[in-house]
């Protein structure tokens, strides 16, 4: 682990958002998961400040300053065109989802922030611009030692914000760390307030570790918790293994976790994942079956077609991954496609007025059935997919009764 705490890896306009603050007589860090990235040697996504000014003396140090969450002490300043959040030191968390009302008490020192902090190696902050790295409960040691250890009491930290196991288990996924015995001891202890976190946050965290490398190990984790039965008992007899291998892709990862269940779109939906997301899982999950080894070309258009061609190759990652799919499936599968050949109703070479004219009637269900009946013919012979060859078609062709 080669550490990247260096000034050169921070944006230039958050280097001046924290001398500004510095040269207006407060105190500025960098804090948070950033610095845990760049202790990591991981470049960070975004960089946090934290300090001593109140909102309103960040607002006079600087031009730009959108009051973006003035309650919880959080403003953000533009400079150079970029944005920098800056926050106020504070000692409470303002999302408890525990037993405790949300309560934003402000600071004058970091290590009442960095106290308030859910990990250990979340509870470091540096200041770049003097070089002091403050991290009063040894999350630089826990970083080496990759494990995720709750600042301070687990069972009070987890007490407070119901959330914050289930971070437990993502960094822990994400980053490949092993939770501290102690930390790990206190989830089942603490699920009924997990149970009271909104499903909103639960999905944010959840779907960090289901995309995750090692999603395997996080889903482990959270059956052998007892995390994953409050949020997802859906899940609980899975093939864990398989959602690892998976392509990263929450459709086909989830519809592992749901296959066999009646009724997946509803689950989706209720773990707060978007309409088309559920939508997709479900047709999956409900449209599971492939067809067997030895299917003629035609009986792998007439499953393409019941299937919606456009999900075949999401399903066949989902058998890929469980080793479910025939050898060479996905092959045959992508050749016929390459053909295009017609799967849908839309797809023939006679759209419905054409059909009515062939059999010179007008509107009647005989032309719905006329339209499955040719439907049929061209997926077992998609050369027959012509003007001519349907109307042929239709010549002799009595509607049933
Ligand atoms: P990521 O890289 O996934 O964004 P992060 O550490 O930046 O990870 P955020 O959710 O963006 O995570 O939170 C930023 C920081 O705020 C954390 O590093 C941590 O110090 C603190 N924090 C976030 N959520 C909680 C929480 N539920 N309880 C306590 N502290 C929290
Ligand atoms: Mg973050």
């Amino acid at each position: 682990m080669k550490s990247l705490l260096t000034k050169e890896i921070v944006p230039p306009a958050v280097l001046e958002v924290v001398s500004g603050l510095q040269a207006g007589g407060f105190r500025a860090f960098l804090v948070g998961g950033c610095v845990r990235d760049m202790l990591r040697g991981q470049p960070p996504k975004d960089f946090d400040v934290a300090s001593s000014a109140r909102v309103e003396d960040v607002q006079k140090l600087f031009k730009k300053v959108i009051p973006t969450g003035v309650e919880h002490g959080t403003v953000t300043v533009v400079l150079r065109g970029q944005h920098v959040e800056v926050t106020t030191f504070r000692a409470e968390a303002d999302y408890v989802d525990g037993r405790r009302p949300s309560k934003v008490v402000f600071h004058e020192d970091i290590e009442a922030d960095l106290g308030r902090r859910d990990f250990t190696m979340n509870a470091i902050a540096w200041n770049p611009a003097t070089g002091e790295l403050v991290d009063p409960f040894g999350g630089q040691a826990d970083l080496a030692a990759r494990t995720v250890r709750c600042v301070r009491d687990a069972i009070e930290r987890f007490s407070e914000d119901g959330l914050r196991p289930l971070r437990a288990v993502r960094f822990a996924t994400v980053l490949d760390f092993t939770l501290e015995p102690a930390t790990e001891a206190a989830i089942p202890r603490t699920l009924a307030i997990f149970r009271k976190v909104a499903a909103e946050r639960v999905h944010q965290e959840f779907t960090k570790l289901l995309l995750a490398p090692k999603a395997t190990m996080g889903l482990r984790l959270l059956a052998s918790s007892g995390l994953l039965a409050q949020f997802m008992p859906e899940a609980a007899a899975a093939e864990f293994d398989a959602v690892g291998v998976a392509p990263k892709d929450e459709v086909i990862r989830m519809a592992l976790l749901l296959l066999g269940q009646p009724q997946p779109r509803e689950v989706m939906i209720r773990l707060k994942f978007p309409n088309r997301t559920a939508e997709d899982t479900a047709a999956l999950v409900l449209r599971s079956d492939l067809p067997p080894p030895e299917a003629t070309d035609a009986q792998l258009r007439r499953w393409l077609a019941k299937l919606d061609a456009a999900r075949a190759p999401q399903l066949l990652s989902l058998h890929e991954a469980r080793l479910t799919a025939p050898i060479g499936l996905r092959g045959r599968v992508e050749a016929i496609l390459a053909t295009n050949p017609p799967l849908t109703t839309r797809q023939l070479a006679l759209d419905g007025k054409a059909i009515m004219a062939a059999l010179g009637t007008g509107p009647s269900p005989a032309i719905g059935h006329a339209t499955r009946h040719l439907l049929e013919l061209v997926l077992d012979d998609p050369s027959l997919n012509t003007t001519e060859a349907l109307q042929a078609a239709l010549k002799g062709w009595i509607p049933p009764p």
